[in-house]
């Protein structure tokens, strides 16, 4: 029995010798064949290198290096392309989840019978105010809106066996908003609680760019409620403006002298129905963005080059 062991890095200079240490004790501990795989996300600083350095040592870590900087979820990909345990374990590089956490998780995975192992953060202190606030009702109107339930409090730090990993291959899209997906396929699926620990050294790498990206895909990929809500508002401008039209023409008829007013009426029927024509486009066009990017049918990474695996060498089938 082999474990994965899946680590995306960015930039990661400052905590990635700490983190193959750890990881290596902690595989080292599970007694089972592992493999680490870390995925450099394009990464401009002594990353890769340091990967590659301990590939040369070890032939048990794997490496694979995007062309450029694809993103979190991009890494994660190709990391679960590229797994070839019978459980994969998400994990990331800064040691905000810990390694030390991972026996505990196939224990549970072989005890519970368990396809997919989910570590939900009980605590996120150390975390700032903006981010908490932010990821608290973000995940609480994800998961009222979405069909799926998606759990809260739970990042990508997560094991899951090789029948959500087959599952996870087969998906065609290519804007994958992981832990959304990990739910949607559904088996059996259990937490495990964990505090989040503060990043080890260096800097967060989710931009609020990012971080907004992320948050819209995971909207628009999982839900399709807010297209609802515009058809649902449009309904209910179209009723109120019917309203108005009578109280015009009633005001126009019956009490003609009275009726010069209106000004302040027609500003505000313009403001509002441009504001809700406004939301309604807005709204569609996130979905014809996400339908485009599909369609494109663009590869969701590219691969630079692999260490350490049985083809190193990259063909065409590589590039997904
Ligand atoms: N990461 C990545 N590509 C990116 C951004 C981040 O592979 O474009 C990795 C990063 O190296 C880390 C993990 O994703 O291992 C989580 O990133 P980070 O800790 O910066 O996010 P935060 O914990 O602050 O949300
Ligand atoms: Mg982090």
């Amino acid at each position: 029995m082999i474990v994965s062991i899946l680590v995306p890095c960015y930039n990661e200079q400052e905590v990635l010798e700490e983190t193959i240490y750890r990881l290596l004790a902690v595989a080292r501990e599970i007694d089972l064949d592992y493999e680490i795989i870390f995925i450099d996300d394009g990464s401009t600083d002594a990353t890769l290198s340091i990967i590659e350095h301990s590939c040369a040592t070890n032939k048990k870590i794997k490496c694979i290096s995007l062309s450029r900087n694809f993103g979190h979820q991009p890494a994660i990909s190709a990391g679960i392309n590229h797994a070839s345990g019978d459980v994969a374990i998400i994990i990331d590089a800064d040691l905000q989840d810990p390694p030390e956490l991972i026996p505990d998780m196939i224990k549970m995975w072989q005890l519970e019978n368990c396809n997919v192992v989910y570590a939900v953060r009980r605590r996120r202190d150390k975390e700032s105010a903006f981010k908490k606030l932010t990821a608290r009702w973000y995940y609480r109107i994800l998961s009222n809106l979405s069909d799926v339930s998606i759990p809260k409090d739970t990042g990508d730090f997560r094991l899951i066996d090789r029948k959500v990993i087959d599952t996870f291959l087969k998906l065609p899209e290519k804007q994958k908003y992981i832990r959304g997906l990990i739910a949607w396929v559904g088996f059996i699926q259990k937490p495990i609680f964990y505090e989040r620990k503060e990043r080890f050294a260096g800097i967060t790498k989710f931009s609020v760019n990012n971080m907004l990206r992320f948050a819209r895909v995971g909207l628009v990929y999982f839900t399709k409620k807010p297209l609802r809500l515009a058809t649902n508002l449009g309904l209910f401008c179209f009723i109120v403006s019917i309203g108005l039209v009578v109280y015009v023409l009633i005001s126009k008829f019956y009490f003609p002298e009275t009726t010069v007013r209106g000004w302040s009426s027609i500003i505000i029927a313009i403001i509002f129905f441009g504001g809700v024509q406004l939301l309604s486009i807005g709204l569609m066009g996130e979905y014809i963005a996400s339908i485009f990017d599909e369609i494109k049918s663009r590869p969701e990474y590219i691969m630079d080059r692999k260490i350490n695996f049985d083809h190193e060498k990259l063909g065409a089938k590589d590039q997904p």
